[in-house]
């Protein structure tokens, strides 16, 4: 008896379907070959952060960021160190709020680097300001 788990690749959209005791075996998708939980997290497109949300068994957590935002780009490898951190927990990716204004503001993104951790596709928290990756891992459990 083993339950498997719907993870999509927020690299490519692909959906994976994952034996839930294989989580911690930093599984890879089956399209693109890239981590689906853990590695360097992906930057999104409308149509992938869309398939995230709405369909991944694990937390998702979204740094909305832009490249002219000077404490996002600090931020960046925090973030990064986190997704690793993560791996079999949780998938981190980016939303470049420059790229896709839209999606920032449809989510009532005011500032950035804004962290949004969706469950079961609702939003279940947020938290603004750049922070470090111990940070971001405490405030990530914090929330489950
Ligand atoms: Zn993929």
């Amino acid at each position: 008896m083993t339950d498997s788990l719907i993870l999509p690749c927020a690299h490519c959209g692909q959906l994976n379907r994952v034996p839930q005791e294989r989580l911690g075996d930093k599984p890879i998708c089956a399209e693109c070959a890239r981590p689906l939980s853990g590695g360097h997290p992906a930057e999104l497109d409308p149509r992938r952060f869309e398939i995230l949300i709405s369909r991944s068994a694990l937390p998702v957590l979204i740094d909305f960021w832009a490249p002219w935002c000077g404490p996002c780009r600090m931020m960046a490898p925090w973030f990064a160190e986190a997704a690793e951190a993560l791996a079999g927990r949780a998938i981190l990716a980016k939303l470049d709020t420059q790229a896709h204004p839209d999606l920032g503001g449809r989510h009532q993104v005011q500032s950035i680097p804004t962290m949004i951790l969706f469950e079961g596709g609702r939003e279940k928290a947020r938290q603004s300001g750049a922070m470090q990756a111990p940070q971001i891992l405490s405030w990530f459990q914090s929330q489950a």
